[in-house]
């Protein structure tokens, strides 16, 4: 229970133990009692529609503080979670999160969990995923999962399976960080995803000629083959404005919002959520 892995996470802080010096041993040993203790948490940041102007989801981005009130963040607790098979837990606490604490507010059209593809590839996630929506009451159609192509990718018949139930329950798939890896174009030809994420390192150089052409390139790609596109870590109007000019679907980045706790997206009555916290005109 959560008392006794709460002081088995002390004695791993204890400054006199050999192990305490080992940042990802302590960060594990965290992992284990995080749901428990209440150090996780999930933060949402909004996601526009280019043509409505309106903000028609938002993502839910997992955060983790650290006895001591610092925050670990998701880049170095993640790979561990995954190693250590933490993820499982912690990805179900985050849908079930999501679904109570936020899909329970008719006013959120859909919110996107990233879901890692050792979720997909544990016997009984999908199953474990629909409990959870019969349980809340939220219909499959406004949860996404995101499946990021960084890590490596074997093609797994048990994530092809998984994905194809998750779909019966009309839960929407979402590809992450689309052209970041060579897994990305394998993960196209097999899966039906709604929406493809174009990774925000495209952003990084599309006021070069090189740069714009590149990003014009895979926006086609991905267009052509009939997805919703959506560009992450839209940082400027500029930006923003070249979106527009390509007819992107949907956008996500700090200009149009940082990630916020779930609070700031519960509005009562709203025709639609805003986000509260917008990035300062530069
Ligand atoms: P991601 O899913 O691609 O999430 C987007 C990341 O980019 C978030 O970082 C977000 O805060 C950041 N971001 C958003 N807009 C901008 C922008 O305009 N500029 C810049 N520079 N950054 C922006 P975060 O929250 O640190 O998450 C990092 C990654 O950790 C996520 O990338 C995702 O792969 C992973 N992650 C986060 N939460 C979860 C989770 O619940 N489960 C799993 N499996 N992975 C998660
Ligand atoms: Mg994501
Ligand atoms: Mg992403
Ligand atoms: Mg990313």
């Amino acid at each position: 229970g959560a008392k006794a892995s709460g002081r088995n996470c002390a004695r791993l802080f204890d400054p006199n133990d050999p192990h305490s010096n080992d940042e990802s041993e302590n960060i594990a040993a965290l992992l284990k009692i995080a749901v428990d203790q209440d150090l996780v948490s999930l933060v949402y940041q909004p996601i526009r529609n280019v043509a409505s102007g309106r903000v028609d989801a938002v993502e839910a981005l997992m955060r983790l503080r650290m006895l001591d009130g610092t925050s670990v963040p998701p880049s170095l607790f993640i790979p561990i979670a995954e190693r250590t098979g933490a993820i499982l837990d912690l990805g179900r606490w985050a849908i079930r999160t999501v679904c109570r604490e936020l899909l329970a507010d008719e006013h959120v059209p859909v919110v996107s969990v990233n879901v890692s593809p050792i979720q997909l590839k544990s016997p009984g996630f999908a199953a474990s995923v629909a409990a959870i929506l019969g349980e809340t009451g939220v219909a499959g159609g406004r949860l996404a999962l995101e499946i990021t192509e960084g890590l490596e990718m074997e093609m797994h018949s048990d994530i092809l399976r998984c994905i194809s139930d998750l779909k019966t329950l009309g839960v929407r798939i979402w590809l992450d960080d689309f052209g970041t890896g060579f897994a990305g174009l394998s993960w196209l030809r097999l899966i039906d995803f709604d929406t493809v994420k174009i990774d925000r390192s495209f952003l990084h150089d599309c006021d070069t000629p090189r740069g714009k052409a590149m990003l014009q390139d895979i926006i086609g790609l991905v267009r052509n083959r009939g997805h919703m596109i959506l560009v992450e870590g839209v940082e400027t109007e500029e930006q923003l404005a070249l979106m527009r000019q390509f007819r992107i679907d949907q956008v996500q980045g700090f200009h149009v919002g940082r990630p916020a706790p779930a609070q700031t997206f519960r509005l009562p009555a709203a025709p639609n959520i805003r986000p509260a916290a917008r990035a300062k005109p530069r």
